[in-house]
C-alpha cells in the first residue's frame, strides 16, 4: 500500500485462525500450502511467516517474483511458483535462489536447461494437464518430455503435479476420477525415470474429498483462509471446521434521518418507504465492496444485520440502522465477520460471493487488495 491511504476501511487478519486452519490439514511435511495472488489478498509475508511458525516445508506461490521476495526475507521451504517462469530472467532467478519453478511445456523445458550453468544442475518441477486445459504437458506430450529430460541432465525433476477442474462438484465426479487416472498413469511413468519425484494433485477441495496417494503433498489454498470450496453444494460439511482468516470493517461517518420519499445515493435506487435512520459508512467499490451488490447485502453493526441501501459509491455506502438503538459516528460496521449477538449471523465472504455470482476467493482477493490490513 502507498504512504497514504483511500480509505478508512480495514483488512483484519487473524493469523491465529490460519494457524489453526493449517493445523487441522494433517502433518506439514505433507503440506504444499498455497499462497500465491499475495496468500488470496490475506497477505503474503505475514502468512509465509505464521505458517513458518506453525511448521511449513513447503510454498506454493503464483510468480516467481513471490518466490524471490520470500527467499530474500529469509524463507528456506521449498517454493513451487505455479504459474511458472515467464522469461529467462524468472529462470535465473529460479536457479540462484533455487525456487522450484514448474516447466509447462517443451519450450520452457530448453529455456530452463539453457538458463542453468555448466557442471551445475537446478531443480524443477513439472506441470502436467491432466484435464484442467491450462499449464502442463499432456499424455500425449509424454515421450517428448521423458527423452528432453534425459537430454537434459541438469534439470533434476523434484515434483510432478497438476490440477483439477472440478473437484468441488458433486456432479463431476467421473471427470476427477479420470483426472486422477490420468496424472497417476503420467507420474508414474516419469517416476519410472525419476524414482525421486514426488507427486501432488489434491487441491482443497480434492483433498478433503479424494484419498490421496502417499507421498503426495496436498496443496491447499481456500480452506487455509476458511473458505468452503463446496459452499452452496451438497458436500459443504465436508470442509466445515475451518476459520475464516479475514475480517472487513468501515467506519460510520455520519448519520441521518431519511423523511418518507427522501432517497439517498446515485440514481436514486433506494426511496424511504417510511422515516428512516441511516448510516453512511467508509467503504465503497474502490475498496472491495463491489458495486454490483447495491441494495443486495447486509453488514453488522453492533452484533446485527442491517441492510446495505441505495447505490454503492466509490468509497461509501449507507445502511439502514432504524432498528438499532445507541449507533453512533466512528462505531464500526463489520462487512465481513465482526462478532454477531446471539441468533444473528455475521456476513462471510462466500455469502457476499453468492449475492454477486462469484466464489469467496474474489470477494477475498478483491478486499485483501484494496485495503490496509491489520495482523492480530
Ligand atoms: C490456486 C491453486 C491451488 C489451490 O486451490 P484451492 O481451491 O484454493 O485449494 C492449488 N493448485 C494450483 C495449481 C492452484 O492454482
Amino acid at each position: 500500500m502507498s504512504e497514504c491511504t483511500f480509505s478508512p476501511s480495514l483488512c483484519h487478519i487473524n493469523l491465529s485462525a490460519l494457524t489453526r486452519n493449517f493445523f487441522r490439514m494433517g502433518d506439514p511435511a505433507e503440506l504444499l500450502p498455497v499462497i500465491k495472488s499475495d496468500a488470496y489478498g490475506h497477505g503474503l509475508m505475514p502468512c509465509a511467516r505464521a505458517l513458518d511458525k506453525a511448521g511449513a516445508i513447503n510454498f506454493a506461490v503464483g510468480t516467481v517474483s513471490e518466490g524471490k521476495a520470500l527467499r530474500l526475507a529469509g524463507f528456506h521451504q521449498h517454493i513451487v511458483p505455479l504459474l511458472g517462469a515467464g522469461s529467462l530472467d524468472d529462470w535465473l532467478v529460479s536457479f540462484s535462489l533455487g525456487l522450484t519453478t514448474p516447466i509447462v511445456d517443451m519450450e520452457s523445458l530448453k529455456m530452463a536447461a539453457h538458463t542453468c550453468p555448466d557442471h551445475e544442475t537446478m531443480g524443477v518441477a513439472i506441470a502436467l494437464n491432466s484435464g484442467m486445459g491450462r499449464l502442463g504437458f499432456s499424455e500425449a506430450d509424454m515421450p517428448d518430455l521423458i527423452e528432453g529430460l534425459r537430454r537434459y541432465p541438469m534439470l533434476k525433476p523434484e515434483l510432478v503435479f497438476s490440477h483439477f477442474a472440478c473437484a468441488d462438484m458433486p456432479e463431476e465426479t467421473e471427470y476427477t476420477a479420470a483426472q486422477h487416472d490420468r496424472f497417476s498413469g503420467m507420474a508414474k511413468a516419469l517416476r519410472a525415470f525419476f524414482p525421486s519425484l514426488v507427486t501432488s494433485l489434491n487441491n482443497s477441495a480434492g483433498m478433503q474429498t479424494y484419498p490421496h496417494t502417499a507421498n503426495e503433498l496436498l496443496r491447499p489454498g481456500i480452506t487455509l483462509y476458511g473458505g468452503n470450496p463446496f459452499h452452496g453444494t451438497p458436500w459443504a460439511s465436508k470442509a466445515s471446521g475451518f476459520e475464516w482468516v479475514m475480517s472487513v470493517s468501515a467506519p460510520i461517518l455520519q448519520i441521518r434521518r431519511l423523511q418518507a420519499g427522501e432517497s439517498t445515493s446515485y440514481g436514486r435506487l433506494f426511496t424511504a418507504p417510511h422515516p428512516m435512520t441511516i448510516a453512511v459508512l467508509g467503504i465503497g467499490y474502490a475498496s472491495g465492496f463491489a458495486r454490483a451488490l447495491s441494495n443486495m447485502c447486509d453488514v453488522l453493526i453492533k452484533g446485527r444485520r442491517c441492510p446495505q441501501i441505495g447505490r454503492v459509491c466509490m468509497g461509501m455506502i449507507m445502511v439502514d440502522i432504524s432498528a438499532i438503538a445507541g449507533v453512533e459516528v466512528g462505531d464500526l460496521a463489520w462487512i465481513l465477520g465482526g462478532d454477531p449477538l446471539p441468533g444473528q449471523r455475521s456476513v462471510n465472504a462466500d455469502e457476499m460471493a453468492d449475492a454477486l455470482g462469484t466464489i469467496s476467493y474474489e470477494v477475498l482477493c478483491r478486499f485483501g487488495m484494496s485495503n490496509q490490513r491489520i495482523y492480530h
